[in-house]
C-alpha cells in the first residue's frame, strides 16, 4: 500500500481508512487496516500499515469489523401497503441492524412485483427513500408466465412463487401445472425460483387455526406441509434442471430431502430465519400472536435440527423474512392465531438474534457472516457485496460481539415496533454501519440494484 498519491496534489489517496483490532475477512478473523476509495475497499492491509487518508476511524477494543449483511428476504410493502412498512423505515431499520443490502419481496405491495410496470413503481418508491441498497425479487403467479422474461431482463434477482395461499388475494399460488410451467421458464432463462413451500392439501386437511392456543396454530401448519411441498418442488425442479431456493425453512424433517436432491446433483439451496433459530413452540405463550409466522415456529428439537442443518451446510443462509403489518392486524387484543397476520419483523434484530444463539452452540462470527452476508450475496449473485475484500463495496459494520442489550420495541426503526423479541436480552450490538464508506442510516444514499 502506498503512503500517498504521489501526484503532488496533496490529495490523500483514500477517503477513509478503518482500523480494526478484529475483522471477519475471507482469510479469517484478523486485525486489519481497510483502505477505502470511491466507496470501495481498495486494500485490506495489516495493522501496522498507515495509508494516507482523509479520515481514519479506529474501532474500539471490543468491536469487530464485519461486512455489511445482505438480507435477501424483506417485505417492504411499498407502494400500496405503505401503512404496513415502507422503504424509508425498513431501510433505516436495516442500517441500524447492520444490513446494507436488502432484496425486497414481490408481494404485499400494491401492485405486487409481477410485471415490469410494477417493478418500475417499486423502484420509483425506493429510489428517493432507501438508506441502504435495495434490489427486487419478481413474482411468478398464475397468469404472468409470459411476462417473466421481461422482468428477468429488467433486473429482478429471481422469481418468488407460493405453493400455498400467500395471505393476500393479488398474489396467487401455483398449482402443480403452474409450477411446472414456471420451472420450465426459469430454467430456460437461467433464473432462480425461490419458493414458499407449504402444501395446500396438507394445510387443508389440518385443524383450523382459530383460537388463542399456540398449539392449535402449530397443528394447523404441520411440518408435513413443508415436507410434502418440498418433495414435490424438488421432483419438479429435477425434471426441468431448474435452480430452486427454499424460503424460510422451518421444518428440520425436510433436510434429508434436500440432502438427497443435492446428492442427485440438484442446484437446491435453503434459508432459515432468526425466529426459527431463536424461539420454540414450547415457549410461545398462548395468545402471543407476535410469534405468528408461516410456516410456524416449531418445537425445540426441530430448532436444534435447523441448527444442525446450518452446521452441516444444508441450510446456507439466514434471512429476516421481515414481514410487518399494522398492529391491529396482529389481533393481540383477542390473541386469535387464526385471524392474526403471519409475519415477524426483525431486519434490525437478525444479527444479534442469530449471534446470541450461534455462540451458545459453538459457532463463530465467521459462520454468521457466511450465513448472513457472504452466502446471501452469493445467492443473489451480488459480487460486490458480502465480504471485506479488495474491489467489494465498502459496506461495513462495527459490531460489539460481547455487549448485551434488552430489546426495547420503542428503539426499533421499522414502522410498527411489534416484536416477539421484546424484553429479550441479546448479545451483540451494532455500533456503526457504513454504506460504500459513508455512515449509513440518515441520508437516502441507497442504490437500486439489478441482477448482474
Ligand atoms: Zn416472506
Amino acid at each position: 500500500m502506498r503512503a500517498a498519491s504521489g501526484q503532488g496534489t496533496g490529495m490523500a489517496e483514500y477517503e477513509l481508512v478503518i482500523r480494526a483490532p478484529r475483522a471477519v475477512t475471507p482469510d479469517g478473523v484478523r486485525p486489519v487496516t481497510v483502505a477505502i476509495r470511491d466507496g470501495r475497499v481498495a486494500a485490506v492491509a495489516g495493522p501496522g500499515e498507515t495509508p494516507d487518508a482523509v479520515s481514519v476511524e479506529e474501532l474500539a477494543g471490543p468491536e469487530v469489523l464485519l461486512p455489511g449483511l445482505v438480507d435477501t428476504h424483506v417485505h417492504v410493502n411499498e407502494p400500496g401497503r405503505t401503512e404496513w412498512e415502507g422503504f424509508a423505515s425498513a431501510t433505516r431499520a436495516a442500517a441500524a441492524g447492520g444490513v446494507t443490502t436488502l432484496i425486497d419481496m414481490p408481494l404485499n405491495s400494491l401492485p405486487p412485483t409481477t410485471t415490469v410496470p410494477a417493478l418500475a413503481a417499486k423502484r420509483a418508491a425506493a429510489g428517493p427513500a432507501a438508506v441502504v441498497d435495495v434490489g427486487f425479487w419478481g413474482g411468478a403467479v398464475p397468469g404472468n408466465l409470459a411476462g417473466l422474461a421481461g422482468l428477468h431482463e429488467a433486473g429482478v434477482f429471481g422469481f418468488k412463487a407460493f405453493l400455498a395461499d400467500s395471505g393476500v388475494p393479488e398474489f396467487g399460488l401455483l398449482d402443480a401445472t403452474g409450477l411446472d410451467e414456471v420451472l420450465a421458464e426459469t430454467a430456460r432463462l437461467g433464473a432462480l425460483l425461490i419458493v414458499h413451500a407449504e402444501d395446500p392439501g396438507v394445510l387443508a386437511a389440518a385443524p383450523d387455526p382459530a383460537g388463542w392456543a399456540y398449539a392449535g396454530f402449530l397443528a394447523s401448519r404441520p411440518a408435513a406441509a413443508e415436507d410434502t411441498a418440498i418433495a414435490g418442488l424438488l421432483a419438479a425442479a429435477a425434471r426441468h434442471g431448474a435452480r430452486v431456493h427454499i424460503l424460510h425453512l422451518a421444518s428440520a424433517s425436510a433436510l434429508p430431502l434436500i440432502a438427497a436432491a443435492r446428492a442427485d446433483g440438484a442446484a437446491v439451496t435453503a434459508e432459515t430465519c432468526p425466529h426459527y433459530l431463536s424461539f420454540c413452540a414450547e415457549e410461545v405463550p398462548d395468545g402471543a400472536t407476535e410469534f405468528k409466522c408461516c410456516p410456524p415456529v416449531r418445537d425445540a428439537a426441530n430448532r436444534e435440527g435447523l441448527w444442525a442443518g446450518l452446521a452441516g451446510g444444508l441450510i446456507g443462509t439466514v434471512v429476516s423474512d421481515h414481514s410487518p403489518c399494522p398492529p391491529a392486524l396482529k389481533h393481540r387484543d383477542t390473541g386469535d392465531f387464526g385471524a392474526a397476520w403471519g409475519g415477524i419483523s426483525s431486519v434490525q434484530l437478525g444479527l444479534p438474534a442469530v449471534w446470541t444463539q450461534a455462540r451458545r452452540r459453538g459457532h463463530g462470527l465467521a459462520d454468521v457472516v457466511r450465513w448472513m452476508a457472504e452466502g446471501t450475496a452469493a445467492l443473489a449473485g451480488l459480487a460486490a457485496k458480502g465480504a471485506i475484500a479488495p474491489g467489494r463495496d465498502a459496506d461495513l459494520v462495527a459490531f460489539d460481539d460481547t455487549a448485551t442489550f434488552t430489546v426495547d420495541p420503542s428503539r426499533l426503526e421499522h414502522r410498527h415496533p411489534v416484536t416477539p423479541y421484546a424484553g429479550r436480552t441479546l448479545t451483540g450490538v451494532v455500533r456503526r454501519t457504513w454504506l460504500r464508506g459513508l455512515e449509513a442510516g440518515a441520508a437516502p444514499a441507497g442504490r437500486l440494484l439489478t441482477r448482474q
